[in-house]
């Protein structure tokens, strides 16, 4: 069962329009939806998370093979074999570029460097930069790598940062933000990756399809999308969910964004997104076969508020409470965004 928009006959919203009295003005005015602040939603739930994991996993089987192997790794070594100094920068490296360049950048860094005490030492900085310059930003990355060495020797007398191995999350936050390059995803991704701590980094992949499935509103900032997610993905899905998403972000033609993929099939073809069939009920496939909620269309589609009032009159009562509903339990709408869109129910086999 789909719901699908009303559309309102433009000629007819147009002849309203010019007859408009003064009592109508009044009353679209009474009608016109309040601005309240969103409540904050309850998803994605547990079982959303799940499925979302299990259905990429499918699709992306080696990225959970990639995961089942650090997470032995972790077992193995109780978590401290990589050096922690080493995934700091390596993924500072990997900001704003791709995976194979910031690999071949932190591996020419340990080329050329192969002790930190070198990098903090060399004042030639133009050496460090040249080093890693495949990926990109080589002169301030070169800066704030450089930065990082010197400030860990000075404090802690050695360039080692295995101290933050017995630090709280929020300790190694406060603890890391101090320090030029690192923002809160790179931080995030260090907690998750390195340390593996209960962490559900958020990328632009994350955000994007996060937005798309309804997870988040479609305003949401990296930011607070990682407030919101961090909270609602089960701990032990975080580091599989994370990577598929970022995986799948760069691979599906749905999810990519502007329908680019970064890396799209060999072949040509395109990837069935499993993701589509997560969405809900109320949810159509457009021609592009890219996805959007129904009251996002709405939204952009409701052209003044007269619409609401026509709508709102013409629809009956059980067609709007049945559609409420729907909305409301599925999209987590705000209320008065629910309240405001009338909807025509079809059923479409
Ligand atoms: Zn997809």
């Amino acid at each position: 069962m789909t719901v699908q928009l009303w559309n309102k006959p433009k000629a007819k919203i147009k002849t309203e329009t010019k007859s408009k009295t003064k009592t109508e003005t009044k009353s679209k005015t009474k009608i016109k939806p309040k601005k309240r602040k969103a409540q904050p939603s309850n998803r994605p739930t547990s079982d959303e998370c799940r499925l979302a994991t299990t259905a990429l996993s499918s699709l992306h089987p080696h990225v959970v093979q990639q995961n089942d192997e650090r997470r032995k790794t972790w077992l193995e070594s109780c978590g401290r074999r990589s050096s922690i100094t080493d995934s700091i920068v390596s993924t500072m490296l990997s900001q704003n570029t791709t995976e194979a360049n910031s690999t071949a950048a932190f591996s020419s860094l340990k080329q050329m460097f192969p002790e930190w005490e070198q990098v903090a030492d060399c004042d030639d900085i133009s050496t460090i930069e040249a080093s890693i310059r495949v990926a990109g930003l080589a002169k301030t990355r070169a800066q704030r790598i450089r930065e990082l060495v010197r400030t860990v020797r000075e404090e802690q007398g050695t360039i080692s940062m295995e101290y933050l191995r017995d630090m709280t999350d929020g300790e190694i936050k406060q603890e890391l933000s101090r320090f030029k390059g690192l923002g809160p995803k790179t931080i995030s991704c260090v907690l998750l990756f390195t340390l593996g701590r209960d962490e559900f980094p958020v990328d632009t992949h994350v955000l994007r399809i996060s937005q798309k499935l309804n997870w988040v509103p479609s305003s949401a900032t990296r930011e607070s999308a990682y407030t919101h997610l961090n909270e609602m993905v089960p701990s032990d899905v975080k580091l599989d969910l994370h990577c598929l998403l970022v995986t799948h972000g760069k691979h599906c033609h749905s999810c990519a964004a502007n329908g680019r993929p970064q890396f799209p099939p060999k072949d040509g073809s395109k990837l069935k997104c499993p993701l589509a069939n997560l969405l809900s009920s109320s949810s159509v496939i457009d021609k592009r076969g890219e996805f959007e909620s129904v009251v996002e269309k709405k939204r952009i589609k409701m052209e003044t508020n007269r619409n609401y009032a026509d709508i709102n009159r013409t629809t009956s009562k059980a067609v709007k409470q049945e559609a409420y509903m729907i909305c409301s339990s599925t999209l987590k709408l705000e209320a008065d965004v629910i309240g405001s869109i009338a909807v025509k129910q079809e059923v479409i086999r």
